[in-house]
């Protein structure tokens, strides 16, 4: 069983891990609307490419990053109803060292392998969150298709 004070440790990890990537969100929110800003008036085909590129990157790291704060809430809903730290594949307890190293993980590192070959580790598709991919982004990418 885990402690009070370890409890304590890793739910202050997790929401520090939180912040860090709202925040990382926040810059990439900026750097997503100058590359939108720049597609309005496209200089040639080739900056085209780069932009469209740079956009996919953008949306790739959206959805991992996105997956782990879906996962951290996971985990803090799961503190508050006494069942952090418990495999939710095999019901036993996950060692400390690998809570401290992936606060987040729902699995002992065996059961998170057999649970993917099985297909029923949790994702989250970009396309859940509304706010990550906004309907003028996903416009703008087909203009650029086309073009
Ligand atoms: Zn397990």
């Amino acid at each position: 069983m885990l402690t009070r004070e370890q409890l304590q440790t890793l739910r202050d990890k997790l929401i520090e891990e939180k912040e860090k990537l709202l925040e990382r969100y926040k810059k990439k929110e900026d750097t997503q609307a100058r590359i939108e800003e720049e597609v309005k008036e496209p200089r040639d085909l080739e900056d085209i490419g780069q932009m469209t590129y740079t956009q996919e990157l953008l949306d790739t790291l959206s959805s991992r990053e996105f997956f782990i704060i879906k996962e951290i809430d996971h985990a803090l809903n799961k503190m508050q109803g006494g069942t952090y730290g418990i495999c939710e594949y095999c019901g036993e307890e996950i060692p400390l060292e690998r809570l401290m190293a992936l606060p987040w993980t729902r699995y002992h590192a065996h059961c998170a392998e057999k649970a993917e070959e099985e297909g029923i580790v949790p994702t989250y598709p970009a396309i859940t969150f509304e706010a990550t991919i906004p309907e003028e982004v996903e416009l703008q990418r087909e203009d650029i298709t086309e073009a």
